[in-house]
């Protein structure tokens, strides 16, 4: 039977979350699932729920975890401290399958933000491999950036940032039926893949999936500002053809309030390239105070004495 009371309470619930999250307006053209619904609605919640901080410091300034913890991230990885070893690679799962469509886009005053639902055939993007305690199922991408002139990366790689690090986020299946916030209170609950980008005047390759979703930043400039991404897109786009065999691994933390170490982080060596052009739409974006999200990386923390892995191409 189908039931149409409990419909109309799903058109209703739906159009109260879509208020919430101030996207009240796409209602009308668009037709989001309940499920991811939910995960971008309790995304935006995590996100308010870590209270007002900045980057004016570069995180020097955050409280708590941020300023006592003993495995904050990001942290400087160089080949010549780290431990090389034959770890597995990193093992992709629907990462070739079309997301659900559309995606929702939004900039949640500290970076350009988008939750990831589930792929067409209703599974979800996930990985294991490398150094993770299990599989990780894909949960949101964001950016770090800097300006005209400074690099953004939170990583270094050999002494060298980057102009952009892109991070996807990752829960453990185990917390499949917790949010991103509820799994980061637990060591082996989150896995971000951090992939570098360097500005080029001309790029060798474009990565198409990225360019659409970089195409639509002009319509999120705004703090709090949503879009959609339509259209055919995978989470193997994201990541475009770089070279996923060699990477740095080490236990760290969120790199935004509340610092969880939560983290297994999986750094690629191979840099991405993205027309300049491109990563200057990400400066025009605007925080909380209306001033331009600018430099939104954190400083580089201690390692204190934690092992860092090294895979190389076998
Ligand atoms: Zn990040």
């Amino acid at each position: 039977m189908h039931n149409s009371s409990r419909w109309g309470l799903g058109v209703m619930l739906q159009f109260l979350l879509l208020a919430a999250l101030g996207i009240a307006h796409l209602q009308a053209k668009i037709r989001l699932s309940e499920a991811y619904l939910n995960a971008i609605s309790a995304d935006d919640a995590a996100e308010q729920a870590s209270g007002s901080y900045n980057y004016d410091q570069q995180g020097r300034d955050w409280e708590g975890l941020c300023q006592d913890g003993q495995q904050q991230s990001p942290i400087p990885l160089t080949y010549n401290e780290a431990i090389v070893t034959g770890i597995p690679r990193i093992h992709f799962y629907n990462y070739d399958q079309n997301l659900e469509s559309p995606l929702v886009l939004t900039n949640n005053g500290h970076t350009a933000n988008m939750v990831l639902p589930p792929t067409q055939n209703g599974q979800r993007a996930y990985i294991n491999g490398g150094l993770l305690p299990g599989s990780f199922e894909a949960q949101s991408v964001h950016f770090h950036w800097g300006s005209a002139n400074s690099k953004g990366s939170e990583h270094s790689i050999n002494f060298q940032r980057y102009d952009v690090e892109m991070h996807i986020v990752h829960k453990n299946i185990r917390y499949a039926h917790q949010t991103v916030a509820e799994a980061s209170a637990y060591w082996d609950g989150l896995a971000v893949l951090g992939v570098m980008f360097r500005a080029v005047d001309r790029a060798f390759s474009q990565n198409t999936g990225l360019l659409r979703i970089f195409n639509r930043l002009p319509l999120i400039i705004p703090y709090q500002a949503n879009t959609t991404v339509a259209g055919r897109l995978t989470a193997g786009q994201l990541l475009g053809n770089i070279i996923t065999g060699e990477f740095y691994s080490y236990n760290g933390s969120l790199t935004t309030p509340d610092c969880a170490e939560s983290v297994t982080w999986t750094v690629f060596k191979d840099v991405a390239e993205l027309p300049r052009r491109q990563i200057m739409k990400l400066w025009n974006l605007q925080e909380s105070r209306m001033r331009p999200l600018i430099n939104n990386y954190r400083a580089l923390q201690d390692i204190n004495d934690r092992p860092i892995y090294y895979r190389a191409l076998q």
